[in-house]
């Protein structure tokens, strides 16, 4: 896995983990504090789903 940075939660400042959903392969970002999600990418052989749910959930912390 690649050394994706990760900003703090937009919600509560805490820490966003990534996580590997299995039933249906898909990439997200968790907040372990308050459990916010990124939502949901789904991992395919064209692009790397971390970095896209790392994206949105730094994007998330942008726009708020
Ligand atoms: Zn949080």
């Amino acid at each position: 896995m690649s050394n994706i940075e990760l900003k703090p939660c937009p919600f509560c400042g805490g820490k966003g983990c990534m996580n590997l959903e299995k039933d249906c392969i898909c990439s997200y970002v968790k907040c372990i504090s308050c459990g916010a999600e990124s939502g949901l990418v789904k991992v395919s052989a064209e692009y790397c789903a971390d970095e896209r749910a790392a994206e949105k959930w730094n994007r998330r912390y942008e726009e708020v």
